[in-house]
C-alpha cells in the first residue's frame, strides 16, 4: 500500500522537501533543489553512511576528489567510447524506448543492410519474444502496405512517454518509412570547456561517476595512509548524466550524488566471492538498521550472463519496491581489475601493489558498492509514508528513523502567552539546538502542533506545560509513531533523545 508518485511529489513539494529546479522558471527537466527538510534529510543520510563506512572502519578512508578530472581519464576508464545509451523514439506512439547500454544486442532477422524497421523487444535472448514482436510488426507493415519491410529487435531496458519537447526535437521519419527512428547512439556524459581558448583540445566532462575518482587516486592514497590490502577508499559526491528518459522524480535525474566504495583485494577467483559477500551483508545492514528501510520493499537481483557488465565477475543489485515498480536501489560488483589496469595502460605509471608478506606484486582487483544519495532519499520518503488513525483522526506522517529525521524533535511551550512556560521551552530548545536540529514551536493548540510534527517526520515532541514549572515534574515527551506520552525530568532529555538518535 504505497502512495502513488503523485502524491509523493506532491507531498515532497508542499513540506519543503523538493522542489522542481528553476520552479520560477517553470523547472528543468531532471534536475531538483532540495528544501529546507530536503537538506537535512539528505545530510542526514550522508553522515550516516560515512559513519558506518569510514569513521566506524579501520580499513576505509576517504577521499573528495575534484568533479572535472583530466578527460584522458574518461578514456582509459571507457566511458568516452562506451557510457551510451541507444535510444529510438516512436513518433506514431510518442514512446522513446531506451535499449541497454551494456547488453544492447540486435537480432538480425535477416540478412539485408537496408533494414528499415525495428521491433523492441524486453529481452533479446527470449526468442519466443523476438518472434512474437515481429509478427505483430508484420501484421502492422501489412495493415500499412508496407509487408516485406526488413525488421530487426533490439533489446530495450525502458520505455517511457515522450514528452512534447522531446518528440518536436526527433527527426521525421520519410514519408511511406516506419515512425520508429533508428537507434542513436547518445552518450551520457555532459561536456564542458576548460580554459580560455575554444578549440576542441580543452573539452572536459562532469563526471558521470565518482568511481573512477577513487581508482585515479589509488597510488596516491596508497602512499599517504599506511593502509594495506584488502582497504577500501570511499567518496561521496555529486555525478552528472545527461540522461535520455530523466523520469520518476529524483530516481533518475541528470544531476545526482553517489556513495561508492572501491575494496581493493587481492586478485584470485578464490578471494573475491568471500568480499562481494561481505559488501552485500554490510550494504543490507546499513539499509534497513541504519536507515531504517522497510525490509519488505527490499529486493536482491543477482545479475547473470549477459546482464553483466563485460569486466565484471558479478553484481548484485539491491531493488526497491517504488510505487512505479521495483527498480535497482544500489549495485554491488566484483570487478575484478580492470579500471586499474586501464588506468596503468592509460597513464603509464605503475599501478600495483607490492604484497610484503607475500613478496608478490599484482594489480589489485576490487568489490564496489555503490549507492545514489537521491534515489536512497525517494527509497526512504516511500518507506517512511503512512497513514492512519488517532483518536478517530486521520493522520499523515513521516515515520522517518530518529537516525534520519531531519528535525529530531519539536518543543512546545503548552501556551506562547505564559512567560514561563516559553522561558523554559526556550531554553530546552537552547540546550537541545547544540547537538540536534530541532524546532520551536508556539503557535496555535498543541493538537495541531502534533499533527504538524507528525507530517514532517518529527520522531519526538517535546512538550512544557503547568506541571513541568509548579510541580516541577519535568516535560512530556511524545513518541510520532504510538503517539505515547511519558513524564522525563528536563535533565533526562538529552540521554533520551541521545538513545534513539545516535544509537
Ligand atoms: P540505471 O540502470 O538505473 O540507469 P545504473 O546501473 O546505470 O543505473 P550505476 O552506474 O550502477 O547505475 O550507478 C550506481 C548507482 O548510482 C545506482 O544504483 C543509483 O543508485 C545511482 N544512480 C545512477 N544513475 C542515477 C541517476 N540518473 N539518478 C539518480 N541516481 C542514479
Amino acid at each position: 500500500n504505497l502512495p502513488d508518485m503523485d502524491e509523493i511529489v506532491s507531498l515532497c513539494k508542499r513540506r519543503g522537501i523538493i522542489f522542481p529546479s528553476s520552479d520560477i522558471y517553470n523547472g528543468y527537466a531532471g534536475f531538483f533543489d532540495y528544501g529546507p527538510l530536503g537538506v537535512e534529510l539528505k545530510k542526514n543520510l550522508k553522515d550516516a553512511w560515512w559513519k558506518h563506512f569510514v569513521t566506524q572502519r579501520e580499513d576505509v578512508v576517504g577521499l573528495d576528489s575534484s568533479i572535472i578530472h583530466n578527460p584522458t581519464t574518461w578514456k582509459s576508464s571507457g566511458h568516452l567510447d562506451g557510457f551510451s545509451d541507444p535510444m529510438v523514439d516512436c513518433k506514431e506512439t510518442k514512446l522513446r524506448f531506451r535499449a541497454d547500454q551494456i547488453f544492447f544486442s540486435p537480432v538480425v532477422l535477416e540478412e539485408d543492410s537496408s533494414i528499415v524497421g525495428y521491433v523492441c523487444v524486453q529481452e533479446a535472448n527470449d526468442e519466443d519474444m523476438v518472434k512474437e514482436a515481429t509478427k505483430q510488426a508484420n501484421v502492422i507493415l501489412k495493415e500499412k502496405g508496407m509487408k516485406g519491410t526488413k525488421i530487426k529487435a533490439f533489446q530495450f531496458r525502458e520505455v517511457v512517454e515522450a514528452t512534447e519537447e522531446e518528440m518536436s526535437q526527433i527527426p521525421s521519419p520519410a514519408s511511406g518509412k516506419p515512425t520508429l527512428t533508428m537507434p542513436r547512439d547518445f552518450n551520457l556524459m555532459f561536456e564542458t570547456k576548460v580554459g580560455a581558448t575554444v578549440d576542441s583540445d580543452n573539452v572536459a566532462y562532469l563526471r558521470p561517476e565518482t568511481a573512477q575518482g577513487i581508482f585515479i587516486n589509488f597510488k596516491n592514497v596508497l602512499g599517504t595512509s599506511r593502509q594495506k590490502i584488502p582497504f577500501g577508499i570511499a567518496q561521496m559526491g555529486k555525478a552528472f548524466r545527461n540522461e535520455i528518459t530523466p523520469r520518476n522524480f529524483i530516481f533518475r535525474s541528470r544531476e545526482f550524488e553517489q556513495m561508492e566504495v572501491e575494496y581493493f583485494i587481492p586478485p584470485g577467483d578464490d578471494v573475491w566471492p568471500e568480499y562481494h559477500q561481505k559488501w552485500i551483508d554490510a550494504s543490507k545492514e546499513f539499509l534497513s538498521d541504519v536507515v531504517g528501510l522497510r525490509e519488505d520493499l527490499m529486493g536482491w537481483d543477482v545479475h547473470k550472463g549477459d546482464k553483466l557488465a563485460h569486466y565484471a565477475q558479478a553484481c548484485t543489485d539491491v531493488t526497491f519496491k517504488f510505487p512505479f515498480g521495483e527498480q535497482e536501489l544500489m549495485g554491488i560488483a566484483a570487478r575484478g581489475n580492470y579500471d586499474l589496469t586501464q588506468h596503468t595502460e592509460g597513464s603509464g605509471k605503475n599501478l600495483e601493489y607490492y604484497d610484503e608478506q607475500t613478496k608478490e606484486r599484482y594489480i589489485p582487483h576490487c568489490i564496489e558498492p555503490s549507492l545514489g544519495v537521491d534515489r536512497l532519499m525517494l527509497a526512504v520518503i516511500c518507506s517512511a509514508y503512512a497513514e492512519d488513525e488517532v483518536g478517530g483522526e486521520k493522520r499523515s506522517l513521516l515515520k522517518f528513523n530518529p537516525r534520519i529525521a531531519p528535525i529530531k524533535a519539536a518543543i512546545f511551550p503548552l501556551l506562547k502567552n505564559k512567560e514561563q512556560l516559553v522561558r523554559v521551552a526556550r531554553d530546552l530548545f537552547k540546550q537541545l539546538s547544540q547537538r540536534y536540529n530541532v524546532m520551536y514551536d508556539a503557535a496555535g493548540a498543541i493538537g495541531r502542533r502534533y499533527r504538524r510534527a507528525d507530517e514532517v517526520g518529527i520522531p519526538f515532541c517535546i512538550t512544557v506545560d503547568f506541571e513541568t514549572i509548579e510541580d516541577n515534574a519535568g516535560v512530556t515527551i511524545r513518541d510520532r509513531d504510538s503517539t505515547e506520552q511519558i513524564r522525563l525530568p528536563i535533565d533526562e532529555v538529552i540521554p533520551y533523545l541521545s538513545k534513539a538518535i545516535d544509537g
